[in-house]
């Protein structure tokens, strides 16, 4: 199998946000270049010069890079090949972005950008601890559009202390007027080592959780969103990135804590000062046949169409209902065998976790 994708964390976030359990540190200037340094001695190390299907560009908030500094990535960049269908996504938050950036993005072949949004509430947006507003949101995705990109994902995180039904449809409702393609929906989870979760924040109701996600799948559906995985939505663009790591197939991560599955899956080291000095210290995690067809289920069945079946036999030799028992889950309508694909029944989508664990052999 050839390796498809290849995920970049730049870990540099200019304010952190209170429910933020992800790999990031302070916007340091000191650091960059020394960073940038060892992310292109990395990819020089393994990159194989296979010609990708997607690049992207994740973090902590790749946007806040300055212009010297994002020329710097550019051109470190260079190196990877992608094919000409290729989609390129670049992670930004709208504080960072300017219309200079947005113009040296596009230039440097940057095609979809995904935009943290969060939510348009001034309430929430400041017990989240991000500091945009309608108005400035509005400005610069109609910028970038004006400026040429034409597929643009915003996340929206749902499930807020206190938030309400009518409140989330007030954020749906605006971003739907936008000229985007597609939508991610996160439910505020309280990871521990967060501001939120040392504030003792406690997580949301699960009814009013269920309440929320069936009113996001019906609102985007009726707003010509095209629910593709479990929480993701689109027009016209599905993440090609994405279907990388659903599909199961191989990609390269490189950066601060990034991790790569090409054959087994490799987790670079979390901390920044080894990074800096070019110790990688990548942790190995064997992937056997059996690791690999669970694997190959449980993120299969996050996508709405679910696993093909033929693809399965072809791959691993066997049908799926010789290596799982999927029969009894058919007979409890949890999943559905439609055309050559297994699907989970959209009833219990929202369960899907429970039903993805009966997947671990
Ligand atoms: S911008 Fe993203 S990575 Fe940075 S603190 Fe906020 S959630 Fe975390």
């Amino acid at each position: 199998m050839s390796v498809k994708s290849c995920y970049i964390h730049i870990p540099f976030c200019n304010k952190i946000c209170s429910y933020c359990d992800f790999a990031k540190v302070n916007y340091n200037k000191l650091y960059i270049d020394a960073y940038l340094d060892s992310l292109s001695h990395e990819i020089d190390l393994y990159y194989k010069s296979e010609i990708l299907d997607t690049l992207y560009i994740g973090g902590g908030t790749p946007s806040g890079l300055e212009i010297d500094e994002l020329n710097k990535l550019f051109k470190i960049l260079k190196t990877i090949k992608l094919n000409k269908t290729y989609e390129f996504t670049f992670e930004c938050n709208i504080e960072s972005l300017t219309e200079e950036k947005l113009k040296l993005l596009y230039n440097n072949g940057v095609n979809r950008l995904s935009i943290g949004i969060q939510t348009l509430n001034l309430k929430f947006l400041k017990f989240l601890n991000r500091n945009h507003n309608k108005e400035s949101v509005l400005n610069i995705i109609n910028l970038a559009n004006t400026i040429g990109f034409n597929n643009i994902n915003v996340d929206l995180i749902y499930a807020i202390p206190g938030e309400t039904i009518s409140d989330l449809e007030e954020d749906l409702k605006f971003l739907t007027s936008l000229p985007i393609t597609h939508i991610s929906t996160y439910s505020l989870m309280i990871e521990p080592h967060t501001k939120l979760y040392i504030d003792n924040i406690k997580n949301i109701d699960q009814d009013l959780d269920y309440k929320m996600y069936k009113f996001i799948c019906n609102y985007l559906k009726n707003k010509g969103f095209n629910h593709y995985e479990i929480s993701n939505f689109s027009k016209k663009h599905n993440s090609k990135h994405n279907l990388t790591y659903w599909n199961n197939e191989f990609y390269y991560g490189f950066g601060l804590s990034s991790s790569g599955f090409i054959n087994n899956r490799y987790t670079n080291t979390f901390n920044l000062n080894k990074y800096l000095e070019k110790k990688y210290d990548r942790k190995i995690e064997e992937i056997d046949i059996k690791t690999n067809m669970e694997n190959e289920m449980i993120l299969g069945l996050r996508k709405i169409e679910g696993v093909d079946k033929s693809k399965f036999k072809l791959k691993y030799g066997k049908e799926i209902s010789e290596v799982f028992n999927i029969k009894k889950l058919i007979e409890e309508k949890k999943l559905i065998e439609e055309n050559d694909f297994i699907k989970i029944n959209p009833k219990y989508i929202y369960l899907s976790n429970q039903i993805l664990c009966e997947f671990l052999l």
